[in-house]
């Protein structure tokens, strides 16, 4: 029976909603009903060329839902269970993960290149675009692409989990490790960037500055943290500067993945202060810096991937945060879709406006 899914046929072309079968799950594999899928900036990334991987392809990667059935040898959930999709399952074997990074996992998107489910109409193979096919009613994923969902947490909530706050609240918690009483400016208020503001909020930062070139976010961005919100303009690192007695930021944390954005971030810091680009961009984001200011400014720039985060280790502390009314995540969704409005989602963010969009099934 095939389920409804959107599909990728190749870079620059439309999204199809279209049927699709999928197999029973075999050994190791499990099959899952989604409840929700966040639509994030990389499943854009991966229809105009900017991240490459096979296609055709079922995109979507951010996702919960309920185990409807597992294949053979299937221990750590069963039918019926909760559970968030992980894109970016670990192997424990390599390199990374043997030094515990396991979001820098060698094999992490190998999966990318099988075959996960055919077109209904014609029976074309079908990759899995981020490993787990969240774009579709129903996705067939190694066992070790599931984790089990939080207690108390509604499954369209804990969708969101899977990659816009692994990434914005690790990026604050594991790579710029935010201390109480530090500033943070945060650039970019979409899905990942109101998840990073709730976090620095979380660990105790004392001024939160949120940068964004719509005008629109502010209340959105102060409802997640900020204490101050910027316009972003040629002069927005000497406005953050001026927001913290002319010392610049203790930490940047940059959600664009543009050159001047990551420039500008840096620029924001202050001498010492560290900035993490979380932000994806393309090959042609040239970022220059002249010798002599790396030496002056003393600054750390980091590279972030996944935010750093090991989703086994991180989702039940995630999961305290959201009981305790500290992680709010409902506060992330600007706008609940179906299926077919995923090309409209593409064109809101592509336009900067709006937080997450969340297709729900
Ligand atoms: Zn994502
Ligand atoms: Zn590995």
């Amino acid at each position: 029976m095939a389920v409804r899914a959107a599909v990728l046929s190749a870079v620059d072309a439309p999204l199809e909603i279209t049927g699709i079968d999928l197999p029973e799950p075999g050994p190791g594999k499990v099959r899952v009903r989604l409840a929700a899928a966040g639509v994030c900036h990389s499943d854009l990334s991966l229809t105009n060329g900017t991240m490459r991987l096979p296609v055709p392809a079922v995109l979507g990667h951010e996702g919960a839902g309920t185990v409807v059935s597992v294949g053979e040898g299937v221990t750590r959930v069963a039918p019926g269970d909760g559970v968030v999709l992980n894109w970016a399952p670990s192997c424990g074997a390599c390199p990374a993960c043997a030094r515990g990074e396991v979001w820098l996992c060698a094999d992490a998107l190998s999966g990318a290149a099988a075959v996960h489910a055919h077109r209904a109409d014609d029976g074309t193979a079908l990759h899995p675009g981020l490993n787990v096919a969240a774009f579709a009613e129903e996705t067939v994923v190694p066992a070790s692409c599931v984790l089990p969902a939080p207690d108390g947490v509604p499954l369209t909530d804990a969708a969101l989990l899977g990659c816009a706050v692994l990434t914005g609240y690790g990026a604050v918690h594991h790579c710029a490790r935010v201390e109480p009483g530090e500033s943070v400016a945060v650039f970019g208020v979409g899905g990942v960037g109101l998840a990073a503001l709730q976090a620095a909020r979380i660990a105790g930062a004392a001024t939160i500055v949120a940068v964004d070139v719509s005008p629109e976010k502010e209340q959105l961005a102060r409802g997640a943290g900020a204490t101050e919100y910027v316009v972003a303009s040629d002069a927005t690192a000497r406005e953050i500067r001026s927001l913290t007695g002319k010392q610049g930021v203790d930490v940047a944390v940059e959600c664009v993945g543009r050159a001047t954005t990551i420039r500008t971030a840096w620029e924001s810091t202050r001498r010492g202060g560290r900035t993490a680009v979380v932000g994806i961009g393309g090959k042609d984001q040239q970022v220059t810096f002249n010798a002599l200011e790396i030496f002056h400014w003393g600054r750390t720039l980091s590279g972030c991937v996944y935010g750093n985060s090991d989703p086994a280790r991180d989702l039940p502390v995630l999961a305290g945060h959201i009981r305790s009314g500290r992680l709010d995540l409902g506060a992330l969704v600007t706008e609940r879709i179906a299926l077919d409005g995923i090309p409209a989602a593409f064109d809101t963010m592509l336009a900067g406006r709006g937080g997450r969009a969340l297709v729900v099934f």
